[in-house]
């Protein structure tokens, strides 16, 4: 058997016989632009898949309605899965009182990766695993961690940066999707916070309770660099400016890399 590369230029593909051409779908702008590329391009596609960690925005989950019938009617299948207990991530923190955390990234490898490597499993074929970075982001391309999954990168291939994939959304007159993710990931900066806070004050308070009920709390938070989300629902509501803190690694659509 033809041994795999872990990783190929996107600009050499040529369809295979017996594999299978999938988007790792995050929900957000660049691997929603990449699907429109690929499409445009007459790339071979055969799925696009999104893990559901139960906890993504509620914009996400109508962005994913939109992203059903624009794949439908072009003929390519749209898998959403889930972990094999069809659990959310949000459940799991509160039942076993942790956090997901930014070191040991449990809640990528539990809800992202495992259920998509579950459904990839289940088509017995080679698969090209399209990813949705742009060329922004270069130092992110990995090859593939499993011998039966080669990655692929067309928008660093093809030089597609972020305004780009913007502008790919918009000509395909789709709507620009919100930044995905989970709603309490630790990854979110000051700025999202603020935004859960006064779009969704019900999720900001359910993070509230994941951060409080967590055993570590004390050292462990989803809020940025030592501040608790209690503090920023006060100064949310006290109409303070939130300070800036850098957040080390932003996450979100493309979580599972
Ligand atoms: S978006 Fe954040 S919380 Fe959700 S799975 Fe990814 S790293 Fe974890």
């Amino acid at each position: 058997m033809l041994v795999q590369e872990r990783i190929l230029d996107s600009r050499n593909i040529k369809r295979q016989k017996d594999a299978k051409y999938i988007v790792s779908y995050g929900g957000g702008v660049n691997s929603t632009a990449l699907i429109v590329f690929l499409l445009k391009n007459k790339f071979p596609l055969d799925y696009v898949v999104f893990s559901d960690t139960g906890d993504e925005m509620p914009e996400t989950y109508e962005y994913l309605e939109v992203m059903e019938r624009y794949l439908k009617r072009r003929g390519i299948a749209f898998e959403i899965v889930m972990n094999r207990k069809k659990v959310a991530l949000s459940d799991k923190c509160i039942s076993r009182e942790v956090i997901p955390s930014q070191v040991w990234r449990w809640c990528t490898r539990d809800f992202k990766v495992t259920p998509i490597h579950a459904f990839y499993r289940k088509l017995e074929s080679h698969i090209y695993q399209y990813m949705g970075i742009d060329y922004g982001e270069v130092h992110r391309m990995k090859p593939a961690r499993e011998d039966y999954v080669t990655n692929l990168y067309p928008l660093i291939d093809y030089k597609i940066n972020r305004d780009e994939c913007i502008n790919l959304i918009k000509k395909a007159r789709l709507p620009i999707p919100v930044k995905s993710g989970c709603y309490f990931c630790p990854y979110n900066n000051m700025d999202r916070w603020a935004e859960i806070h006064e779009n969704h004050p019900d999720l900001f308070k359910r993070s509230m309770k994941i951060e409080e009920h967590n055993k570590h709390f004390e050292t462990q938070r989803l809020a940025p660099k030592g501040y608790s989300l209690r503090e920023i629902d006060k100064m949310m509501k006290k109409k303070k400016k939130l300070p800036m803190v850098e957040v080390d690694s932003p996450c979100g659509s493309e979580c599972m890399i």
